[in-house]
């Protein structure tokens, strides 16, 4: 058994732990991170970044069968999913690469391996196969996991999001199970990708955390597309064969049966917090996540959480902020505070739907109805939406500010393709408190899909442009 001494350890590679040990080694500290698979996580191998490139594959399907209305003579003969694969596993592969060389640049001590939480002399320290890697503080960052319901075993045709990630081809029937982020993106991929669709999800909205006019506009988009929603339903059973499964679903009483030739289980992520030696280590837990303070220190001294193991939205960006945050607070550099409901949320569905700050019911019940103002524009007349959009429907589409009567904006919400890309504005407007009258007079583009979004400030403020 050795010993080695570090500013910080971090156990776990992944969006928040990377983020975590880059910032502290450019802030001069010693830094050692464990990870037990691939710098980078969940996000880079099996999640973000490979799923977001499987959107796009799918994106391009539709835009070949869309070809026509744009004048281009093409026809979409067929979907090589082993060459889709090949092609994400290498760009995925390239920003490995470029991720262990600027640790490595860093100066950061990579171990391989699966670190357990322990301690030396009172400090906290992380352990790798007898090894001690001794820090006078540790960051965990061991992220999320698949989960399942009571009854469905993940494992053959029964699919969590990496295995469906994994598959080489398209299945020709899937059954969804759950209406999230995850279910969302995977039934407009595989959709796009002809496959018939049947999302299965227990509440009565798909993306239930959205604001009401997204999820309606997302349900509308989604059944034009021809995606099954079994809404207010709820998977009571799922049998599998060599040909194939069936899903029993209860339909608000009613047990209905549906056959696919895969199940996507997408239920929600837990906590990876089991068999670390937390508790051992005094670092207490509520049904899995980490209990912190509002700076991320755990219930053990100098021991931080960051990521997906603290509740709240798990979002890869959330654990890169929380990395930065805590490395900076370690320095002593007060970074400000951190607030869940100031992290932009993307659904990269077709259509898009992004959202930052409250959503309009949360408005009300935290302001109240007289204070709230809200204001929506579609994307219908927005010029730059019609040309992207060519061929399919670009009215499904809008900009909706939340605001407080004479007072700031506190929630921005779009639907639309590529609409992700325009949240950054929702957020700054949300983060620095601004009011209509400070937004309004800022130029947009034209013709960008920005306009919308000035369009609602304009419209807030008392003036629009080209709206009633
Ligand atoms: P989720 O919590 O977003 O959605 C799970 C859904 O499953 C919920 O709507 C829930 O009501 C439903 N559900 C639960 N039990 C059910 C049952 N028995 N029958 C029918 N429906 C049931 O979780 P997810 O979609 O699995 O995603 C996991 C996490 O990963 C989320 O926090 C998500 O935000 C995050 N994520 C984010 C992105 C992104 O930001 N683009 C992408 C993928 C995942």
């Amino acid at each position: 058994m050795t010993d080695q001494s570090f500013d910080l350890v971090v156990l776990g590679g992944g969006s928040g732990g990377y983020a975590a040990a880059l910032r502290a080694a450019e802030l001069g500290r010693t830094v050692a991170v464990v990870e037990q698979d691939l710098l980078g996580g969940t996000c880079l191998h099996r999640g973000c970044v490979p799923t977001k490139a499987l959107l796009h594959t799918a994106e391009v399907a539709d835009a070949v069968r869309r070809a026509g209305s744009v004048g281009i003579s093409a026809t979409l003969d067929g979907i090589d999913m082993a060459a889709a694969v090949a092609w994400r596993e290498k760009l995925v592969d390239g920003k490995h690469r470029g991720l262990a060389s600027l640790v490595r640049a860093r100066g950061i001590t990579v171990v391989d391996g699966r670190g357990t939480l322990t301690s030396a002399d009172g400090a906290p320290a992380v352990e790798v196969a007898g090894d001690r890697f001794i820090g006078t503080d540790v960051v965990v960052a061991t992220g999320a996991g698949s989960r399942t319901i009571p009854g469905v075993e993940l494992g053959g045709r029964i699919l969590d999001s990496e295995a469906a990630l994994a598959l080489d081809e398209v299945p020709k029937r899937a059954v969804i199970l759950g209406g999230g982020v995850i279910g969302v993106e995977f039934a407009s991929a595989w959709r796009s990708l002809g496959a018939d669709v049947t999302i299965v999800e227990a509440l009565d909205s798909l993306i239930a955390n959205e604001d009401p006019s997204s999820r309606k506009a997302l349900e509308k988009a989604y059944r034009q597309r021809g995606i099954g929603l079994e809404l207010g339903s709820r998977v009571t059973g799922v049998e599998q064969s060599e040909h194939g499964v069936r899903i029993a679903v209860d339909r608000g009483g009613e047990e209905v049966g549906i056959d696919a030739d895969v199940v996507l289980v997408a239920v929600g992520r837990g906590p990876v917090t089991d068999g670390l030696g937390l508790a051992e280590a005094g670092v207490e837990t509520d049904r899995g996540f980490v209990v912190v303070d509002p700076s991320l220190r755990t219930t053990a001294p100098h021991v931080w959480a960051v990521g997906d193991i603290v509740a709240g939205p798990q979002l890869a960006h959330r654990g890169f902020r929380h990395g930065l945050f805590v490395a900076e607070t370690i320095a002593g550099k007060n970074p400000s505070p951190l607030d869940d409901s100031l992290f932009p949320r993307v659904t990269y569905s077709t259509p898009e739907v992004a959202s930052v700050g409250l959503t309009e019911p949360q408005a009300v019940e935290t302001h109240g109805a007289d204070r709230v103002v809200t204001r929506e524009v579609s994307l219908a007349g927005n010029a730059k939406s019609e040309i992207v959009s060519a061929g399919a429907d670009s009215r499904a589409g809008f900009a909706k500010v939340v605001a407080l009567v004479d007072g700031p904006v506190i929630g921005v919400h779009l639907v639309g393709d590529r609409v992700g890309e325009l949240i950054t504005e929702g957020q700054l407007a949300v983060a620095w408190e601004a009011r209509a009258d400070d937004l309004a007079p800022l130029i947009h583009a034209h013709p960008t899909q920005s306009e919308a979004l000035g369009e609602a400030f304009l419209a807030l403020a008392g003036s629009p442009l080209h709206t009633l």
